[in-house]
């Protein structure tokens, strides 16, 4: 079975994500639990934890198929002290506030070198930063999204995502997110049936997919491997609808979130049932 949701809002509290994802006929969503753009928030309450789980309960939204993101300033692999003890505290907090809202997956970026290391030390801090977050908390698991590749972000390749794997201890609660835009302005193309299975392949091969915990299912603007990340709505952009039916159709991404982060909101409810339609 499939689970198509989006990144939807949680303005005014946690409690409204639910809401949000159910009225675009959402049966998976993703959302921010703090403020994305600050380094500190308030912490939760419990008003908002018990009503968060009281609309999921309502609404029929499982733990597994809910993939908060975290916060776009947090650097795990970041080459200076301040700037890393800064993201592994935060990064600490967004697993610990999982915790409280009964969440089992923590999406999040690996990191940037910034210039000022290589890859395989960038690669190396990150899953440092990764086992210092699980050894602090309890069931939530870090899911290391692939990224476009723009500027010094790693974890455009495949093999950069099996490096951290292998580093982190505790291999069940680590977990990769692909999404589809960054996969192909990083250079990976699957638009046609051959190419679709050659690189699903090489993922396989190279990460595994008993790793893949979710998908970010984007179009994109920009065209194949110009390492550059800009969303586009299905079937807008140059990746185009086949692609997406050929996901839909694909048994190796059932009972796993699906989630748009599509730029144009108002299209959700009908992405998603136009994504159900290719089932
Ligand atoms: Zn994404
Ligand atoms: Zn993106």
């Amino acid at each position: 079975m499939k689970y198509i949701g989006a990144h939807v809002s949680a303005s005014g509290g946690v409690e409204f994500a639910p809401v949000n994802a159910h009225e675009i006929g959402a049966n998976a969503f993703a959302l921010f639990t703090k403020n994305q753009r600050q380094w500190v928030s308030k912490p939760l309450t419990p008003e908002n934890i018990n009503l968060f789980k009281e609309n999921c309960e309502k609404y029929n939204l499982q733990a597994e198929y809910i993939l908060p993101h975290d916060s776009y300033l947090i650097n795990l692999g970041h080459p200076e002290e301040e700037g890393l003890q800064k993201s592994r505290a935060a990064f600490l907090d967004e697993m610990q506030r999982c915790e409280q809202l009964g969440l089992k997956l923590l999406n999040f970026h690996p990191g940037s070198h910034l210039s000022k290391e290589t890859p395989e030390e960038c690669l190396d801090r990150i899953a440092e930063s990764i086992n210092i977050a699980l050894n602090k908390t309890k069931g939530v698991t870090a899911v290391i999204e692939n990224t476009a590749g723009q500027g010094t972000n790693m974890g455009n390749e495949f093999w950069h995502l099996k490096y951290i794997i292998d580093r982190v201890e505790d291999k069940e609660r680590v977990g990769v997110c692909l999404d589809t835009c960054h996969t192909f302005t990083a250079g990976y193309d699957f638009l046609d049936e051959e190419n679709y299975d050659k690189v699903f392949r090489d993922f396989d091969e190279i990460v595994g997919f008993s790793y893949l915990r979710a998908i970010h299912l984007n179009d994109s603007k920009k065209a194949l491997g110009t390492r550059v990340d800009r969303h586009d709505n299905i079937g807008k952009g140059f990746i185009g609808l086949e692609f997406f039916q050929r996901i839909m159709k694909d048994p190796r991404f059932d009972n796993i979130p699906i989630i748009l982060e599509t730029p144009d909101e108002t299209l959700w409810k009908e992405e998603i049932a136009l994504l159900r339609s290719f089932e």
